[in-house]
């Protein structure tokens, strides 16, 4: 490895630090290296299955939304592979996530700045600079971009389950292809547990599949446009710039703008229940059980077997149901990554444990303010829920390369919101203790 001194050493190349690597590569004067555990490049390939779709625009690529001319859009990946026009009589509503995974895998191929099957091991602080270990030799960098996505959640009531007896959603494409199981239950009513229960719908070995929600019903995504104007920059500034208190009670009232099923999800696996009710002979499909508003409380395993205990919060009661397997579909959350040990009592935390951002996506340290850490993926408490999208991935590539030089190299200029969020005069907050609006 040389002993160059890097501008920017990134760690980990999912999407979000493929698309600062791309926004980089159109400035040449900034030397950067991005490392990848990895041997290539690869989206989560535990959610792979058949059908699933994107839940965001093509447009909200890796580059797109703050450099249109990049070599790395969507736009120009469909015209190098030659489908353009067959993509646009195909009219997506949602694109096949195979075809965006395969997209960033062509950008991933295309830039020079990318190793990959090369974990990053430890950095120190070593004389004004970060001196990185990663497999096979170090690097010095003046700035870090930590890239690593977010680990599985599994509720704590699961964890003396038999891994043979459960496994998490980010490993089922691996799992389902050679699944034994007859009773299925699938806990989690987001996107990923609706997949999953398509899937295992599909699947001969199964004789039951039990989807179990804590939400009220099964929740559609709300992508409607005053929704998404959470997911736009001024939005964003605007959020960040909120007290704490605000910004945990909005996040958690924002949920399905960014955590519900996609509608064209729910509409296919409604069609498909009722084709298979109209197919049984005595119109009961026994085959599938749909529990919302049920909160799984405890998990007893007795031998290969599993026995569930849940609340309904329909009617108040209890419910227990014995399944072979459980497939949690619990989501995910961000860690500080082992390798940042030496540095982790000189980062500062939000009351959740959560590292505090800047806008600018570093991280508040007690380090010279010349070497930054910026953190991708952890700030959906201090930028709000559009961060750990990919929806202003390439806007905040942008804020990072600009942070980077010390000069506005992208227009970060957007238009000012259509709905006005802040008061005009927002030296009249109410004080914390005296309450906040109704709902
Ligand atoms: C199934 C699924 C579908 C999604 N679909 C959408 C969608 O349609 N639209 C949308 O806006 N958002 C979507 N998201 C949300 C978000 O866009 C993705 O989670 C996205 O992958 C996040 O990118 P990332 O780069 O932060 O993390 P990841 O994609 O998790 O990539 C992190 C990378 O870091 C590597 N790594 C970890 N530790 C190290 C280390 N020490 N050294 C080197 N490398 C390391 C990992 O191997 C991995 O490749 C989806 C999420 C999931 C789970």
């Amino acid at each position: 490895m040389t002993s160059q001194v890097l501008d920017l050493a990134g760690a980990g190349i999912g999407p979000f630090n493929l698309s600062l690597a791309a926004q980089l590569d159109s400035i040449p004067t900034l030397s950067v290296r991005f490392f990848e555990k990895r041997r290539s490049f690869s989206w989560h390939p535990g959610m792979m299955l058949p059908g699933a779709e994107m839940q965001t625009s093509i447009l909200k690529d890796l580059v797109t939304a703050t450099n249109p001319t990049s070599p790395w859009s969507f736009l120009s990946y469909l015209v190098t592979h030659k489908r353009f026009y067959q993509f646009l009589n195909a009219e997506y509503e949602a694109v096949p996530r195979k075809e965006f995974a395969d997209y960033l895998g062509w950008v991933a191929q295309g830039l020079t700045s990318l190793r990959f099957g090369t974990s990053m091991r430890d950095v120190q602080v070593d004389d004004g600079l970060f001196s990185v270990a990663v497999d096979g030799g170090h690097v010095h960098a003046r700035n870090l971009c930590v890239g690593v996505g977010k680990i599985p959640v599994r509720p704590t009531w699961a964890e003396n389950l038999p891994k043979s007896l459960s496994f998490h959603s980010s490993e089922a494409a691996l799992r389902l292809g050679d699944l034994k199981a007859r009773r299925v239950a699938v806990i989690g009513g987001g996107q990923s547990g609706a997949e999953i229960v398509d899937a295992l719908m599909g699947l001969d070995a199964v004789s039951s599949v039990h989807w179990l929600s804590r939400r009220p019903n099964f929740e559609p995504l709300d992508a409607t446009p005053f929704t998404n104007e959470l997911f736009t920059p001024g939005y964003m500034e605007r959020f960040h710039g909120l007290p704490e208190n605000l910004r945990l009670t909005h996040t958690r009232r924002q949920v399905l703008a960014s955590d519900g099923v996609s509608p064209a999800t729910l509409k296919k696996l409604y069609r498909r229940l009722y084709e298979r009710k109209f197919d049984a002979p005595d119109g009961t499909d026994r085959g599938i059980s749909l529990r919302p508003y049920r909160d799984v409380i405890a998990a007893t395993s007795n031998g290969p077997e599993i026995e569930l205990t849940m609340r309904n919060g329909f009617d108040n009661s209890v419910e227990t149901i014995d399944v072979d397997l459980v497939v949690f579909a619990t989501g995910y959350r961000f860690v500080l990554p082992d390798f940042l040990q030496a540095l982790q009592n000189r980062i500062a935390l939000n009351s959740i444990g959560e590292p505090i951002l800047e806008s600018d996506f570093s991280v508040v340290w007690d380090g010279p303010g010349e070497n930054r850490i910026f953190v991708l993926n952890a700030g959906r408490h201090s930028h709000g829920i559009a961060e750990p999208q990919l929806s202003l991935a390439a806007w905040r590539s942008a804020v990072i390369a600009n942070a980077l030089l010390g000069r506005a190299h992208f227009d970060l200029g957007q238009l000012d919101p259509i709905v006005q969020w802040e008061s005009q005069d927002s030296t009249l907050r109410i004080p914390a203790h005296m309450g906040q609006a109704a709902e």
